[in-house]
C-alpha cells in the first residue's frame, strides 16, 4: 500500500524532535548529532537561533500573511537590504530555489521579447548542474536521472560542459539570451571553477549581448564565506536566483537583477501568493543581522580554510577513502574512494551528519554559524570512521 506521504524520498531511519545550534537531537533516544548537512545548505543559523527565533516569534504575534495586494513593508526593507548589499537593483520573492530560478528564466525572456532582440529567448546552461524540479529548470539541467518520464522537455535550454568558456562560445548562436551557471555546482559534486571561468562567463556575455544569470540557492549568503559567490571573481552578474540558507529554514526564494534586466517585468506579469510574506521576511531579516554583523563573514572564511586545511590532512592519511576535496567557504565536498552513500550512513551512525552529492561526492555543509570546536569534533569523526574503514576492509 501506498504510504500516506507520497514515496519521492529515500530517507534515512532517523527523526529529529529539536535542535541546538549546530547539533539535531533524535526523537527516539535522544542521541545529539554533529549537522553538518543543515538541511541541505538551509539552516544558514543552525537550529533554535536565539535572534531567528524571536524575529519570528514576534512576527508571529503580529501579522505573517497579507498577499501582495497590498504592500509589505517588511518585503521592501528586505529587498532595499539585498539591493545594497549585491550587484542588484530590485529583488522579487517567492519560496524556493526553483521557483527563483524558473523566475529568472521569465526575467531573460521577457527583457528580449520587451527589447530590440525578440529572437533572443534561448538559455546556454551547464552539464552536471541542478536548478530545481519543476519543468523548466529540469530542461535547463538536462539531468536524465530527473527528466525521464516526465517529457516532452520544455524547449530553450543548450547545454555546454562546465567551465569550458571556448565550448560555451561556439554554441552561441543569435537566438541566445542568457548564460544560466552555478558559480560552484553543488548536487552536482561541489565543481569548483576558477576564478578566471566566472570572469570570462561575464566577458563572453558582454561581448554578445547576453544576460549573465547565476545560480546561488547553493552558494549565495555568506556560504562560500562572501555574501555572494560571485564576488570570488571579481564581477557583477545581471541576474541571481537565491533561496535556501536566505530564510534559515522558512521557505524563502528571490530573484535579484540589475535595472536594466528587469526593463520587461511590469505589473501582472509574475507572481506568487505566498512570496515575500511577512514571516518569511521576518526570518531573512534574522539571518542578514546576523551575516551582516561586523567580522561575520571574516569569521566564516577562517573557519573554512582551517576546515579545508584539515581536509587536506585527512585525504592524505587516508587515499584509499578519500580521493580529494574541492569547493569553497563552508560549501565543500569530499570525493569518496569508497561508496558515498555508505560513507554517509556510517557517519550518520557515528554522529555526523552529511549529505551526498553526483561524483560520489559528500557534502560538507555546516551551519554558517560554526565553531573552531565543531571542525575538531566533525575532523575526529571523519578520521575514526575513515580509519575503521581501512582496518575493516570495507
Ligand atoms: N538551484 C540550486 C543550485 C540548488 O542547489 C537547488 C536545490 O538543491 C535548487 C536550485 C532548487 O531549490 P529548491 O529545492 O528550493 O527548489
Amino acid at each position: 500500500m501506498i504510504p500516506a506521504v507520497m514515496p519521492t524520498y529515500a530517507r534515512a531511519d532517523i527523526a529529529f524532535s529539536h535542535g541546538e545550534g549546530v547539533y539535531l537531537i533524535d526523537s527516539d533516544e535522544g542521541r545529539r548529532y554533529l549537522d553538518f548537512c543543515a538541511g541541505i545548505a538551509v539552516n544558514s543559523l543552525g537550529h533554535a537561533h536565539p535572534h531567528l527565533v524571536e524575529m519570528v516569534t514576534q512576527q508571529v504575534a503580529k501579522l505573517w500573511h497579507t498577499s501582495n495586494l497590498y504592500h509589505i513593508p517588511e518585503q521592501e526593507r528586505l529587498a532595499e537590504r539585498l539591493v545594497e548589499h549585491s550587484f542588484a537593483d530590485t529583488v522579487f520573492f517567492c519560496n524556493s530555489g526553483a521557483e527563483a530560478v524558473e523566475g529568472g528564466i521569465k526575467l531573460i525572456r521577457r527583457y528580449h521579447s520587451a527589447g530590440e532582440s525578440p529572437e533572443r529567448w534561448r538559455i546556454i546552461t551547464c552539464a552536471d548542474s541542478f536548478h530545481g524540479r519543476t519543468l523548466a529548470t529540469l530542461a535547463a539541467a538536462k539531468n536524465p536521472k530527473h527528466t525521464d518520464g516526465f517529457g516532452p522537455m520544455t524547449d530553450g535550454f543548450d547545454q555546454v560542459p562546465f567551465g569550458n568558456l571556448n565550448e560555451l562560445r561556439a554554441a552561441i548562436t543569435p537566438e541566445t539570451a542568457a548564460i544560466l551557471v552555478e558559480p560552484v555546482q553543488g548536487e552536482g559534486g561541489m565543481n569548483t571553477p576558477d576564478i578566471q571561468y566566472l570572469q570570462g562567463l561575464r566577458a563572453t556575455a558582454d561581448e554578445f549581448g547576453l544576460l549573465l544569470f547565476l545560480d546561488e540557492v547553493q552558494s549565495g549568503v555568506g556560504r562560500t564565506g562572501k555574501l555572494w559567490a560571485y564576488e570570488w571573481g571579481g564581477i557583477e552578474p545581471d541576474v541571481v536566483a537565491i533561496a535556501k540558507g536566505i530564510g534559515g529554514g522558512i521557505p524563502i526564494g528571490a530573484v535579484m537583477a540589475t535595472e536594466e534586466a528587469a526593463r520587461g517585468m511590469t505589473a501582472g506579469l509574475h507572481g506568487s501568493t505566498f512570496g515575500g510574506n511577512q514571516l518569511a521576511m521576518a526570518a531573512s531579516h534574522a539571518v542578514l543581522d546576523i551575516l551582516l554583523a561586523d567580522g561575520f563573514l571574516d569569521q566564516i572564511d577562517a573557519v573554512a580554510r582551517d576546515l579545508q586545511l584539515k581536509l587536506d590532512g585527512l585525504v592524505k592519511s587516508h587515499p584509499d577513502v578519500f580521493e580529494c576535496w574541492r569547493g569553497m567557504g563552508l560549501m565543500l565536498g569530499l570525493k569518496c574512494v569508497v561508496p558515498n552513500l555508505e560513507m554517509m550512513t556510517r557517519l550518520r551512525e557515528a554522529g555526523l551528519l552529511t549529505v551526498v552529492a553526483a561524483d560520489n561526492v559528500l557534502r560538507l555543509l555546516p551551519p554558517l554559524t560554526i565553531e573552531q570546536a565543531h571542525v575538531d569534533e566533525a575532523m575526529a569523526i571523519l578520521d575514526r570512521v575513515a580509519s575503521e574503514w581501512t582496518s575493516d576492509g570495507g
